[in-house]
């Protein structure tokens, strides 16, 4: 981007635009855009006067709330950087974020205190929200504009493979993720969007900063509790949800047939594989399910299926948005239709690289296209059929093994509530794949049963060598499965005897 493309800055214009209408609901209050965007400007002044200045990292360790939503917007009147950190991590985790971000400042929410006093840091200001609070508004001259190649994030990934990397995001990033979003899904300026993942991920942090643009009302929940964000579409007039498949899964088990009332338009789904009886649920019920894939590196979504196409594209993660762009190659040559290969991206939500990470970067970015480390095949019309990452492939025998694939087959029965798969070692095959489920209490099923279900599903090299019963599986604080842990399970099983509850 030219270093001459600057705007208004989001929240001042929207203010200006749309003074009265509600921006932000939380536990039935609401707020409206111009006591909004005061309140912002408030903190922004207080984080002046704690010395916080242009292109300095401020880091969060905050829940999803208003005091969250007013600060992030207040860091844009300052040009500081917003370094949100997921508040699950453990005290060594965040130090090491914030030494690595090199934070100015940590701002976090009492609920953390006790996190906080075992975070080890010299080089940044530890503060709590109550004592931001008690610095004075100093009168400094708070940006109007913003530019789009300014840096708006540095959004740590998941670390769903390894260690978590810090993506940096311009404003551009989140203003074309925001407009192609749109493009796609349409805006309607009665939107409710909920929030219900965190915003220290890119799913809920996009909302956010889609409600400022867009003009419409984030409704924001704390925690992910499906009771109430079913009661929130029923009954609050929620238009739009995003979310990922373990917490659809729980939401459809309080649906009945009739499915949602009609102003309900967009259950955006993402952030992993969507196994195809949900999807089959959600059909039955007509709710009106987008399938999307995106990661934090693209600022959110890049490719999404539309509703009326999910009935013979039924598994697609759909097309690329406006105007992204996507290729599958290997090494870096384009595949036939139909062939596997990696997921590249090209287009305006693309991040510029990783925060410090050189290497990472230009193993990432490669001949001007963003590489996605995901398996994926493009059908003669363009749809993308997301496979898997490329880290949790099985090769067995030779052959390519998806966990995804077998994860989904084995929530496909009926007793199965959730799966995960990974690979083992083995003299034979070199790597075979072995299955971890998560059993309804109601039903009875035995591992064989499980097997001979595979068995006539799939082919022979990808049925589970064994399938353990576990209580519940390891997943990240964006609701994630992370395979890599699925193997300590093992180690803890064995300690305890094979299968036995
Ligand atoms: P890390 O990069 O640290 O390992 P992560 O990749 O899980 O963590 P995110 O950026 O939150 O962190 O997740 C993006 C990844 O999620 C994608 O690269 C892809 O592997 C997976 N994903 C997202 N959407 C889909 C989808 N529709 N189908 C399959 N996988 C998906
Ligand atoms: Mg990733």
């Amino acid at each position: 981007q030219s270093p001459q493309m600057k705007m208004p800055l989001w929240l001042d214009k929207r203010a200006f635009l749309t003074p009265e209408r509600p921006a932000i609901e939380v536990n039935g209050e609401k707020w409206n855009w111009a006591w909004l965007n005061k309140e912002a400007k408030g903190i922004a002044r207080r984080l002046g006067s704690i010395g916080v200045s242009k292109g300095e990292r401020v880091a969060l360790l905050m829940d999803n709330s208003l005091n969250m939503v007013a600060v992030i917007h207040a860091l844009s009147y300052i040009g500081a950087i917003l370094v949100p950190l997921n508040n699950r991590l453990a005290a060594p985790e965040i130090t090491w974020q914030l030494l690595d971000a090199e934070a100015k400042l940590l701002l976090y929410d009492s609920a953390f205190q006790e996190k906080v006093a075992q975070v080890d840091v010299d080089k940044t200001k530890v503060m709590a929200w109550s004592e931001m609070l008690t610095y004075v508004e100093t009168d400094i001259d708070l940006q109007t504009h913003i530019e789009l190649s300014d840096i708006h994030t540095i959004m740590y990934t998941s670390g769903t493979t390894g260690r978590p990397k810090g993506v940096i995001l311009t404003y551009g990033n989140h203003w074309w993720s925001a407009t192609s979003s749109m493009l796609n899904l349409g805006l309607n300026t009665e939107d409710r969007w909920l929030v219900c993942t965190p915003m220290f991920h890119m799913s809920g942090l996009s909302i956010l900063l889609r409600s400022v643009v867009y003009g419409i009302t984030a409704v924001i929940h704390k925690d992910f509790d499906p009771v109430k964000v079913n009661q929130a579409i029923l009954q609050e007039g929620v238009t739009m949800v995003s979310v990922v498949s373990a917490m659809l899964s729980r939401m459809i088990e309080g649906v009945t047939m009739e499915g949602y009332p009609d102003h309900f338009r967009c259950m955006l789904l993402g952030g992993g594989p969507a196994p195809r009886p949900l999807l089959e649920k959600c059909r039955e019920r007509g709710i009106p399910v987008f399938q999307t894939y995106g990661m934090t590196e693209t600022a959110s979504q890049v490719v999404t299926l539309s509703p009326e196409d999910s009935l013979q594209k039924l598994g697609s993660a759909g097309k690329a948005l406006f105007p992204t762009e996507l290729r599958i190659v290997m090494g870096m040559k384009d595949v036939a239709p139909g062939e596997e290969g990696e997921i590249l991206l090209r287009g305006f939500n693309v991040t510029q690289g990783y925060w410090k990470r050189q290497d990472a970067t230009e193993k990432a970015i490669q001949e001007g296209w963003f590489r996605t480390g995901d398996i994926g095949r493009l059908d003669e019309e363009g749809y993308l059929y997301v496979l898997d990452r490329r880290s949790d492939l099985i090769i067995s025998g030779g052959e390519n093994v998806y966990p995804a694939e077998i994860e989904a087959t084995l929530l496909s029965h009926s007793a199965v509530v959730e799966a995960g798969v990974t690979g083992v070692p083995d003299d034979r095959w070199g790597e075979v794949a072995i299955g971890f489920v998560c059993v309804s209490q109601e039903k009875n099923v035995a591992e064989q049963e499980l097997i001979l279900y595979c068995e006539n599903r799939l082919a022979r090299y990808k049925i589970p060598r064994r399938i353990y019963f576990v209580k519940e599986l390891p997943r990240n604080a964006a609701n994630k499965l992370m395979r890599r842990q699925l193997l300590h399970l093992l180690s803890r099983k064995q300690d305890e005897g094979v299968n036995e509850e």
